[in-house]
């Protein structure tokens, strides 16, 4: 099963992904993950890779390519794989068709985690982080003022500058803008599971489990 998640910010793409990679026994590849691999190995693709994020630049197309070639080839992917956080561009999607031919894999299910804007926004600006524990807390799902339900502490919750309003809309519009052509690219290609995603995780994961075709 080949299966590549989308979902907007804050609706926990990277936690589905390894929700749903355990589940179904695919190899989870996240990017950013790969690229960390590939450079603690201080493989060929990783060592090309390393000159550029040393330098703070974004690793080309091409040597994501590969990375993502090695993550698909390998033998944790033999049951294959949930993608996270790839393709995001037109280019990408090039490279990512050219390797999947190569590889001969052509069941791919996309799967997109959809949420209204004014109930991210909501649910995103209502959080905190304790300064004390480090802890990630909703204010919604508390009941005292300020008190960290995790270490108890008192007057330590803040509010994260990630979790501003303008920040959560700007990522939004972000998402919006570089995922529509990436799922043009796609639409008529393979099956697009459009999952809605302001759920409980446990609801979202068994929406997924239950759109996705098991026939591979
Ligand atoms: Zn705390």
């Amino acid at each position: 099963m080949h299966l590549i998640i989308f979902g907007a910010p804050g609706v926990g793409k990277g936690t589905q992904a390894k929700i749903i990679s355990k589940i179904l026994m695919l190899k989870h590849i996240s990017t950013g993950d790969i690229l960390r691999e590939e450079i603690k190995k201080n493989s060929e693709v990783g060592l090309k890779a390393k000159s550029y994020t040393e330098k703070g630049e974004l690793v080309p197309d091409d040597i994501m390519g590969e990375m993502v070639k090695h993550a698909i080839s390998s033998p944790e992917a033999a049951n294959g794989f949930i993608l996270d956080g790839y393709p995001r561009s037109v280019n990408q999607v090039n490279i990512l068709n050219k390797i999947l031919n190569e590889l001969g894999i052509s069941d791919i299910q996309i799967i997109t985690l959809d949420a209204d804007e004014e109930v991210l926004v909501e649910r995103l600006t209502s959080r905190r982080q304790c300064s004390n524990c480090q802890s990630i807390v909703n204010l919604k799902s508390i009941e005292g003022e300020n008190v960290c339900p995790v270490c108890g502490k008192e007057n330590t919750l803040v509010k994260r500058k990630d979790d501003e309003e303008y920040v959560i809309r700007n990522r939004f519009q972000v998402y919006k803008e570089t995922t529509k052509p990436v799922l043009d690219e796609y639409k008529n290609e393979y099956p697009i599971l459009k999952i809605t995603a302001t759920k409980s995780i446990e609801e979202v994961t068994e929406d997924i489990l239950q759109k996705i075709s098991k026939q591979n």
